[in-house]
């Protein structure tokens, strides 16, 4: 394959604020390291306050008075497939930098990031055009006439998480410009490089200044202006659940439109009527996606009680096919991706040790890799604790990384109470040949989103899961960066009025 370096520039990437290309103000760079081997290979500009406010003021202007405005739906539909079709062309170049960035495995960044960010964009360009709103017959002997419109919110700060910043990215931030917002995008601190990329893509579509601008930065400093600042009429965020916690303590004084999207600790409900080989199959898949760093991870794993030592085989062997390494050694055999950063490994292996403490039974990894171009990046082994108990740290709280816990059940009752015991609610799935029990268990499962008899999504834009109890706040789609007006005009005479 040619170099995957090509694609990177030598000088720092910059800002995108109101159709500009820019330094930050302070001028201050941070690294962009590939987490497989935690090199170094780019920089970019750290944005602060003094940006986010500059581009703030760029998207207010964009949207109260600029261009954007006064076009039609039809106008930023084309638009958005505009950038769908610079996006296709560069497709190769941005697989790359995903995979550099943060340490994906090239084959999937090729064959599902990039299509699903392109899919994004052509599903939302779309929409754009029939975002319709509706009659409604009311009151008033025929002299009323009421109707229904949606409008976009305004200005919507944009906060992005690390763990699949391309594809997350274009589907947040198409779905916002459908819906005739301007936007401010916040990267992660982690995975910053696809979205900078991004904005010249925005650029040449010829979207109007102001309406998309990115600006890096701490969580802390950037995020926090867009939460506090007057002038940002929503917050959307896609993160963990203190962060979307800070964020409604935060938003609180300007009363602002949020939306979150936050963490999971979703449940896989095993039967003991399934095929232990298929059903193993997606389990592991379920936990070690991209190395277990995905939101609707299947982390906890309810077996029945008569297959359970049988099934923990199963997994084990389905994990031994699994070889880690540098995303680009594709051709090696590598499947299996390193951890974002070293501090999240860190995060990830003080759990692995908690399961220990508390008397988990580990059957499967838990020990660091051996191999020296291992310990150069951040690997962390598929990992699986079997008898974790309900009260266990590890069974709780969201660890985000390659860890499965496996806990026993004896019979339907069981399975849901251990699924429902979690403060989160973001996914969940079951695996059973016995239809109605299927239907019956997916329905009685707490959380927004349900897999029968497979794992992960297969429509995400238009079938959108929402975060029950901890995992999120706001309706799915694009309707959520959107407001309803009812206007009721009214034919009545004068004399009508009631004073
Ligand atoms: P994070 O919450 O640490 O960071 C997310 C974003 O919020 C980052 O851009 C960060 O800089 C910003 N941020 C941090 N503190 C902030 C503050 N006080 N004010 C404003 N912004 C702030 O999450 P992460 O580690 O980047 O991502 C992993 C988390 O995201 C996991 O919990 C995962 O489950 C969740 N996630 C959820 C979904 C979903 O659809 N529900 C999808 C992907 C990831």
């Amino acid at each position: 394959m040619s170099n995957p370096y090509q694609y990177v520039k030598k000088e720092p990437y910059m800002l995108y604020i109101d159709g500009e290309f820019t330094a930050s103000e302070s001028g201050e760079t941070f690294d962009i390291v590939n987490p497989a081997n935690n090199q170094v290979f780019a920089q970019a500009y750290k944005g602060g306050r003094a940006d986010v406010e500059k581009a703030i003021k760029a998207a207010r202007r964009a949207f109260d008075h600029g261009p954007w405005k006064n076009m039609t739906n039809f106008q930023r539909s084309e638009l958005l497939y505009r950038a769908r079709d610079l996006l296709e062309k560069r497709a190769h170049e941005f697989a790359c930098l995903e995979t550099l960035d943060c340490g994906k495995i090239f084959p999937g960044a090729v064959h599902h990031e990039v299509p699903r960010s392109l899919d994004a964009f052509r599903y939302s360009a779309g929409h754009a055009r029939h975002l319709e709103g509706k009659v409604v017959p009311v009151d008033g002997g025929g002299n009323y006439f009421n109707y229904v419109t949606w409008e976009p919110c305004g200005v919507v700060g944009e906060i992005l998480p690390w763990n699949g910043p391309l594809t997350m990215g274009c589907q947040k931030i198409s779905a916002i410009l459908a819906a005739g917002n301007t936007i401010v995008v916040k990267p992660a601190e982690w995975a910053s490089l696809s979205l900078l990329a991004l904005a010249s893509i925005f650029h040449e579509a010829g979207f109007p200044k102001g309406v998309f601008n990115i600006v890096t930065g701490a969580g802390s400093e950037v995020g926090a202006a867009l939460v506090e600042s007057p002038d940002v009429d929503m917050v959307s965020l896609t993160g963990g659940t203190e962060t979307g916690k800070e964020i409604i303590r935060r938003s609180a004084e300007t009363v602002k439109q949020i939306a979150l999207e936050l963490g999971g600790k979703s449940p896989n409900i095993i039967f003991e009527d399934v095929d232990l080989k298929h059903a193993a199959r997606w389990a592991v898949a379920g936990f070690t996606l991209n190395s277990g760093q995905v939101c609707v991870a299947g982390t906890r794993i309810l077996v029945q009680q008569s297959i359970y030592e049988a099934f923990i085989e199963e997994m084990k062997a389905v994990c031994r096919k699994l070889v880690a390494g540098d995303g680009f050694a594709h051709e090696q055999g590598v499947n299996f991706s390193t951890l974002i950063s070293r501090e999240h490994a860190e995060s990830v292996w003080s759990y692995i040790r908690k399961g220990k403490e508390e008397g988990a039974r580990l059957v499967l990894g838990g020990e660091p890799y051996q191999e020296e171009h291992l310990q150069k990046g951040n690997f962390v082994p598929p990992t699986i604790f079997a008898d974790v108990k309900p009260h266990m740290t590890i069974f709780q709280e969201e660890i985000f990384g390659p860890v499965a816990c496996v806990t026993p059940f004896k019979d339907e009752a069981e399975a849901i109470e251990l699924a429902n015991n979690s403060k989160y609610g973001l996914a969940g799935a079951v695996f059973t040949q016995n239809g109605a029990r299927a239907h019956r268990v997916a329905n009685q499962i707490k959380a927004g989103q349900i897999y029968i008899n497979s794992y992960y999504s297969k429509g995400i834009m238009e079938s959108p899961g929402t975060g029950w109890k901890q995992s999120g706040l706001g309706v799915a789609g694009i309707h959520k960066y959107m407001h309803s007006r009812t206007v009721f005009m009214s034919f009545a005479d004068r004399s009508e009025a009631p004073v």
